[in-house]
């Protein structure tokens, strides 16, 4: 894509390790460029464990911020000089405001799920919500769900000890650890009003597959479905739902939501997210 820089052009980018894969550029890149916003966003290479020496590196660059990816979100929490509430829920940022030399801290990942249930035509209050995965997607989903009212959330996960260790910092204690076997998972969709899927299963360039759907013919008729992946569009998992009459999403609304929201704290201008999501969708092929 074409960019026009000045001299007076401010500096975003995305930090992480890997990060050439991110789509994060691609993303703001169009979105500044449709919104006529005098910046440039770069991809930034970072080794693991390098986020402090990034972070003064920025400083003294006069970046106006950056986004952070694995394995730097966690690192970063501390380093902040203030941070938002959801930052502080979830010990981790996603993204970084430098003004005046100080760092701001905010993590958009949770608002940018619940958005991406809007348009699913659901909400999390009163509802109990079948999550699986507990790495670092599920950590900022579940909490999230849990803080905006959701019931119950059950944390399934291959590794039950990580779901535990997540649930336990849930402050609101909605959330439930319970292990990823079939059984299980059809014993909880019975009750489930919502699924959602954080693990990798089904992702596209991986090998791992579900090893048994039959937890989807469980559900309530009606229940919808959410898939944290966005290539492939439609996972099987997603196929399977649609089949048997479930609403369905894939993650591609969070992943824009999420960029939006960075976006927003970056520039301090108010977005329309729906307007992002049509104008990037077939940006990104997706
Ligand atoms: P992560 O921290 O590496 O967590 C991976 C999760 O998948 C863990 O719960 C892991 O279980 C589980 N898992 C992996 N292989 C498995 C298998 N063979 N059987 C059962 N469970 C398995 O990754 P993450 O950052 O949370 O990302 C998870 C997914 O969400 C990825 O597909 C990613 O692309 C997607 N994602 C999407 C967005 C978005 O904006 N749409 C944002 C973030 C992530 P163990 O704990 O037992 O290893």
């Amino acid at each position: 894509m074409q960019v026009n820089l000045e001299n007076t052009t401010k500096k975003l980018c995305v930090i992480g390790d890997p990060v050439l894969h991110s789509k994060s550029p691609l993303i703001h890149n169009t979105m500044l460029s449709a919104l006529g916003l005098d910046y440039i966003y770069l991809c930034q290479s970072v080794p693991r464990g390098q986020a402090a020496e990034w972070l003064k590196c920025a400083k003294c660059a006069a970046y106006a911020g950056f986004n952070a990816t694995m394995p730097h979100k966690e690192e970063l929490f501390p380093l902040m000089d203030e941070t938002d509430s959801d930052a502080a829920l979830f010990r981790s940022v996603n993204t970084v405001c430098i003004r005046d030399g100080r760092a701001y801290g905010y993590n958009t990942d949770g608002r940018g799920f619940i958005r991406s249930l809007v348009d699913l035509g659901t909400s999390p209050e009163g509802k109990t919500v079948l999550l699986l995965g507990a790495g670092g997607a599920a950590r900022a989903v579940a909490l999230k769900l849990a803080q905006q009212g959701a019931l119950k959330v059950l944390v399934c996960n291959r590794t039950v000890e990580k779901a535990a260790v997540l649930c336990a910092s849930d402050p609101l204690d909605r959330l439930i650890p319970a292990p990823f076997d079939g059984g299980t998972l059809r014993r909880l969709a019975e009750e489930a009003d919502l699924v959602v899927n954080c693990t990798s299963l089904g992702m596209a360039g991986t090998s791992g597959q579900f090893e048994d759907f039959s937890f989807l013919e469980a559900l309530r008729p009606g229940a919808p479905v959410l898939d944290l992946i966005y290539a492939p569009a439609e996972t099987e998992l997603l196929r399977r739902a649609k089949a048997l009459g479930h609403p369905t999403a894939n993650g591609l609304g969070m992943l824009v939501y999420q960029a939006v929201f960075a976006l927003e704290h970056f520039t301090d201008t108010p977005i329309d997210p729906a307007a992002m999501l049509a104008l990037l969708r077939p940006v990104l092929g997706l």
